[in-house]
């Protein structure tokens, strides 16, 4: 069986390890010294002024719509994992959808200042597959009209622009370190931010509420990261620039392989100028639904498990009530799906797979 992706795992020796390790120690969560060490290097690695280690993507993207106070009406994408309009739903906050640009698959700063009313709040976009949204331009907007900017960064693990992590933009940046991430603590995930302010009530929002010292300071919940996370984490990151290369040369096979098809198929989404990719996933657009529909299915039939990301288009979930209309993201969402990619895949497998999808057009 081929899936989408395979979780990334190291040497089980290097992990028993650190778990022998944690065992004498008796610390098994909350600041543990894992936890305090990965998060520190990766602090330096995002190089951010504040970093926070979570126990997962989403509730770290809950934390930052609440710490940001992001209330009322917030613009949003709707081409994204629905774990972004979802945390903005749960928080008490309107989605309000700016369709996407058709070949970045980002949300369309054009788009954004159109929806821009009284009650807008702020901004939440998504660098989908790792592929930065057009940071300048989305700042631009938020500074003039005094709104919030939240990237969800999820899928950013490795990726720059401008030299630049893309966790280090925007007034919060939430990244997701779940196991089909490209780096990975099992469940995890990270907030960062250049602002002191911010960056205490996330500190104390995380923690249910707890200050530095022993007072309450406000509401909060428990999104702390355990010793087991942070582990994985350490066993991973070493591993995690010959991950990237090695995906990086499985997507150039797969280009290779499918170059034949032509206008048939279209690769991965352009890239703005100065980004540096860090090869996340490995998406391609058909033509039509029915397309894709029936190359799945001829994939599925040699056990192959590609993915529909991202879909459906989120301003379609049954709980948006009111009808916006994303024509971009919709069709995308339609005909888009990613194909396998792990360290591992072997180039026999991606031959198999793509004469499959060939002979299937
Ligand atoms: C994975 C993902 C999340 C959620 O992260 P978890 O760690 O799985 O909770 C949020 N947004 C996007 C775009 C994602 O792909």
């Amino acid at each position: 069986m081929i899936p989408v992706t395979r979780t990334f795992l190291p040497s089980l020796d290097k992990y028993q390890r650190y778990t022998a390790e944690i065992f004498g120690r008796g610390q098994i969560t909350n600041h543990g010294p894992l936890k305090n060490e990965l998060e520190s290097i990766l602090r330096e690695y995002f190089n951010v002024k504040h970093f926070f280690l979570v126990t997962n993507g989403t509730i770290g993207l809950q934390i930052a719509i609440k710490a940001a106070n992001l209330q009322g009406e917030v613009i949003t994408t709707p081409f994204s994992y629905i774990a972004t309009t979802s945390s903005l739903f749960w928080e008490g906050g309107k989605p309000v959808f700016a369709d996407i640009l058709p070949d970045e698959y980002n949300i369309n700063p054009e788009e954004i200042s159109k929806l821009i009313g009284p009650q807008t709040s702020g901004i939440l976009a998504t660098h989908v597959f790792g592929n930065p949204c057009r940071i300048a331009e989305i700042q631009e907007i938020a500074t003039k009209y005094r709104l919030k900017l939240i990237f969800d960064a999820a899928h950013t693990f490795g990726a720059k622009w401008n030299n630049s992590h893309l966790m280090q933009f925007g007034d919060i940046s939430v990244i997701s370190f779940h196991a089909t991430k490209l780096f990975h603590t099992v469940q995890g995930g990270g907030i960062a931010t250049n602002d002191d302010e911010l960056a205490e009530k996330i500190r104390q929002m995380k923690n249910c509420g707890h200050d530095r010292f022993t007072n309450i300071a406000g509401p909060g919940i428990n999104a702390e990261c355990s010793e087991f996370q942070a582990a994985m984490g350490l066993c991973v990151l070493p591993e995690v620039e010959n991950i990237m290369y090695q995906r990086s040369l499985i997507i150039d096979f797969y280009k290779k392989q499918l170059a034949s098809l032509g206008e048939k198929i279209k690769f991965q989404q352009f890239n703005p100028a100065l980004t540096q990719a860090n090869h996340a996933y490995f998406s391609v657009k058909f033509h039509s639904e029915e397309t894709r529909e029936k190359v799945i299915k001829a994939l599925n039939s040699k056990d192959v498990f590609p993915r529909r990301y991202f879909a459906p288009s989120l301003n379609k979930l049954n709980y948006i009530s009111d009808n916006q209309s994303c024509p971009v993201s919709e069709d995308l969402a339609n005909t888009i799906v990613c194909l396998p990619l792990y360290v591992g895949l072997s180039d026999k497998e991606v031959t198999m797979i793509c004469d499959t999808i060939k002979s299937s057009l």
